[in-house]
């Protein structure tokens, strides 16, 4: 039997001491959820307003999906952007890619003002495709992309792609023709079902260990504005015109502002004596999805890497993914030189999302599938048997249109929201801590599609 074991949580101070809630508290900012959401919207409320912070979460901290991902850093939607910009309109679509890609900044600002000495490693994310249909749906966002001014993504087809003659004229100027050996080089395969490949922007990071040296900076840097009480459960939160009553057991929370970077999976209920009743429907339309994920240390010899293969299974238009994907990157272990392997694909999705525990066992198929994956498309020496050292799973969430939520309740200002986690997070996450920080703080901001719709 295998545990829900994640390198990312592995590589946290064991040691370090946590702190519960013990009496009841005032405060201006209240931020339930100690993951990358919570832990950036704190950073960013400290730095750019003047405002007190308390961040609460029911475990520890960045033990939620942000213990439990990828690593990969990526500033992509989960949805075919033209279907983002059918339902938006280009110049919206064009912002919130923007506005993605900005957390790129918005890290390297993280990193410097805590002096992070954790590693992150910038490499290219590489998406191989199989077939005409894949392709063509990732021209049409790949023109999207290059119309809001993302010059840095780049396209290949093979010159041996039996499609090639079927992609239609409009998309010639969108990519480049290339020997397949280029193509299948870059997704460190010897499978030749591979015929086109995308890239862009990508890098690997530990984004639990990110959250966990962040924090220890904001203690040090705002002892009289932030503080952060871990298994602490928020049970339920009243709303009322200008403050919020947070019921944490035995204690009471007074905020000014709440914001909820829960992920979606807070289940508690919300009662607004300041306005209409919220609409609960989204807390409970958040479709629960289990990712499984494996991992093993080989030599580094290579370099951290970020890579998706689209079989001629995957359909990339359906909402649940039938893709493998694979991130390498220093292990983390400083006294030997090795890479960390971890690869993921398999998932369930869950009715009831209050029935995912994070210590259920990892299923023994799992390990056979991610095998099969690996020994076929990235490390086919027969003598080389894999042993993994991580199994973990995670709890992804999707919003119905599969968008972040990320500001101001309709119904009441004093609720807010930077959640709706999915299997792309970590940059969302950054972005709507900075955007959450400019609403407190009182800028006008345009519309976007990530607000909260009422
Ligand atoms: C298998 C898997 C692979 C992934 N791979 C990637 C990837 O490669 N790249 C990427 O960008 N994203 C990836 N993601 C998604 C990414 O990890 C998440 O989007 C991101 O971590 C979400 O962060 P968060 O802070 O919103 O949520 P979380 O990290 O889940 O934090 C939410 C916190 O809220 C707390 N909480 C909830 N309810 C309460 C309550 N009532 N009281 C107090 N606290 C509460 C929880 O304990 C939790 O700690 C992956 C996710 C999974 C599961």
């Amino acid at each position: 039997m295998r545990i829900n074991k994640s390198p990312w949580i592995h590589q946290l101070d064991q040691e370090r001491k946590t702190t519960v809630l013990k009496n009841d508290l005032d405060t201006d900012i209240a931020i339930v959820g100690a993951g990358i959401a919570g832990v950036s919207t704190a950073f960013f409320t400290l730095k750019y307003t003047q405002e007190r912070v308390v961040l609460l979460d029911q475990g520890k901290l960045a033990h939620g999906a942000t213990g439990h991902n990828a690593g990969q850093v990526v500033a992509r939607f989960e949805r075919p952007l033209r279907e983002i910009e059918k339902e938006f309109g280009f110049e919206n679509t064009k912002d919130a890619l923007q506005s993605l890609h900005s957390a790129w900044l918005l890290i390297e600002e993280m990193y410097e003002d805590a002096k992070l000495g954790i590693v992150f490693s910038h490499t290219e994310g590489n998406i191989g495709f199989s077939n005409l249909y894949q392709v063509l749906l990732a021209l049409q966002d790949n023109e999207i992309e290059i119309l809001s001014g993302l010059v840095h993504t780049k396209f290949f087809v093979s010159d041996n792609a039996p499609f090639l003659k079927d992609i239609p004229k409009i998309y010639q100027n969108l990519y480049k023709i290339v020997p397949q050996s280029e193509i299948l080089k870059k997704m460190e395969t010897e499978d030749t079902s591979f015929y086109a490949l995308y890239s862009d922007q990508a890098a690997c990071m530990n984004s639990a260990l990110f959250c966990q040296e962040v924090v220890l900076y904001l203690l040090k840097k705002y002892p009289e504005r932030f503080l952060l009480f871990e298994n602490t459960r928020i049970n339920k939160v009243v709303l009322t015109t200008n403050h919020a009553l947070l019921d944490a057991e035995k204690h009471t929370i007074n905020a000014s502002k709440v914001i909820l970077c829960t992920n979606g999976f807070e289940n508690f209920e919300i009662f607004n004596k300041g306005g209409l009743e919220i609409n609960k429907n989204f807390h409970h339309s958040v479709q629960g999805t289990v990712g499984y994920m494996s991992a093993y240390i080989e030599k580094m010899n290579k370099m951290p890497t970020v890579i998706a293969y689209h079989t001629e299974d995957t359909d990339p238009s359906k909402d649940s993914s039938t893709y493998f994907y694979l991130t390498r990157r220093p292990s983390e272990n400083h006294e030997k030189k090795d890479n960390l392997i971890c690869v993921g694909g398999p998932e369930i999705d869950i009715d009831d999302r209050a029935e995912y525990l994070r210590d259920y066992e990892y299923p023994d198929e799992i390990p056979a599938k991610i095998d099969q994956f690996i020994k076929k498309e990235y490390d086919s020496d027969p003598n080389h048997k894999i042993d993994y050292e991580f199994t973990w799973h995670g709890l992804m969430g999707y919003t119905p249109n599969r968008i972040r939520l990320i500001g101001t309740e309709p119904k009441n200002p004093v609720l807010l929201y930077n959640l709706g986690c999915n299997g792309i997070g970590i940059i969302p996450s950054v972005y709507g801590g900075r955007r959450i920080s400019k609403i407190l703080a009182g800028e006008r901001l345009r519309p976007s599609i990530f607000d909260p719709k009422g």
